[in-house]
């Protein structure tokens, strides 16, 4: 076990623990025992090259990987009930009633493409007012009221005229704000952002970003957010989790991983980055090589064909297994963290 101490306040109880997490596509692993948790009105922010298993574990949470995929192994426990007893997501049917009514006023997602998740034939005032109808029991009358307000508080001019628009009447800026208003409709206790400022300009992406971190701090919302830009990580995260082929390789709050990456993968990713107080960061660098097909996993740890640092006869042939700092903030997956962690 490393030692090492950071002197931090305790992180509070979470709303989401996940332990242990596998997924499957057919014969195919692309969540391979993934671990973490979220607390209340903290962001934790999941990084690595696309194909890494963000995406599908964040889904898997939502229960939103099936049919096609399969979520064979693990727990997602869920403190945000009534009862004092997590509820383990993992062991529900994912279209059952408890999923449903969980989605929505329990969490919600928002994703980089607003378009294939909007309805092209509701307005956004019905998409908006449904669930709230639904899940929270307000009349149309109140439910209309609360939609105008949700759609002035993302920053969408002239709101009321808005609730009779479609999503393709509006430019894709005013639709990623209208997917968040949906996504907040119920107040949410975790949101789950997949990527959902990629595809806008830069003035809205941090628009957009400015707008989430205020509300996680008002609201006390959880965040899970993934990201392939660092930048993005530095100015929202509390906690960063590298995934790569399907496991998390590093974890750590977020300023500690950026001064001090321990794993040789977020040592590749954070090369181009200066440092938090130096120039923005920029996006991730390309690292030497592709990632690996889920159908050919390589041996031992499954970076070694990429890895600087790796050593013959162990990494090519031993699986490393993940070891935490003895304050538990900060966790490694890799044989030789204790040589080379600067
Ligand atoms: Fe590199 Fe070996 Fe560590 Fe894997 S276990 S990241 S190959 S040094």
């Amino acid at each position: 076990m490393m030692s090492e101490h950071t002197g931090r306040d305790p992180v509070p109880q979470p709303l989401l623990r996940v332990e242990g997490l596998r997924v499957a596509f057919g014969p195919y692993e692309a969540v391979r025992g993934v671990d973490f948790s979220i607390a209340p009105g903290r962001v934790l922010c999941l990084v690595g090259e696309s194909g890494c298993g963000k995406s599908v574990t964040a889904r898997a949470v939502m229960r939103l990987v099936e049919p096609a995929g399969r979520v064979t192994a693990g727990r997602i426990l869920w403190h945000g009930g009534e009862s004092a007893e997590a509820m383990d997501l993992a062991a529900l049917d994912s279209r059952g009633r408890d999923m449903r009514a969980l989605r929505g006023p329990g969490m919600a997602m928002i994703f980089q493409e607003p378009m294939s998740a909007l309805s092209p034939v509701h307005t956004i005032g019905e998409q908006l007012t449904e669930p709230m109808r639904l899940h929270l029991g307000l009349s149309r009358k109140a439910a209309e009221e609360r939609a105008v307000d949700l759609l002035a508080r993302v920053g969408i001019p002239n709101p009321r005229a808005r609730l009779s628009a479609y999503a393709f009447q509006l430019s894709g800026g005013m639709r990623q704000r209208a997917m968040i208003a949906i996504a907040l409709a119920c107040s949410p206790k975790l949101l789950i952002a997949d990527e959902p400022t990629t595809a806008l300009d830069v003035t809205t992406q941090a628009q957009v970003l400015d707008l989430l971190a205020e509300l996680v701090r008002e609201l006390g919302m959880a965040m899970l957010f993934i990201t392939h830009d660092l930048g993005v990580v530095a100015q929202l995260g509390d906690e960063v989790a590298v995934m790569y082929l399907g496991r998390i390789v590093e974890r750590a709050p977020v300023f500690d991983l950026f001064d001090r990456p321990h794993h040789p993968y977020t040592q590749a990713l954070l090369r181009s980055v200066p440092s938090l107080r130096g120039p923005r960061p920029r996006r991730l660098a390309a690292i030497e090589g592709l990632v690996p097909s889920l159908a050919a996993l390589p041996p031992g740890c499954v970076f070694h064909p990429r890895c600087e640092r790796a050593a013959a006869g162990l990494c090519d042939r031993d699986d490393p297994a993940e070891t935490a700092t003895a304050d538990g903030l900060r966790t490694v997956r890799c044989h030789r963290v204790e040589a080379f962690a600067s």
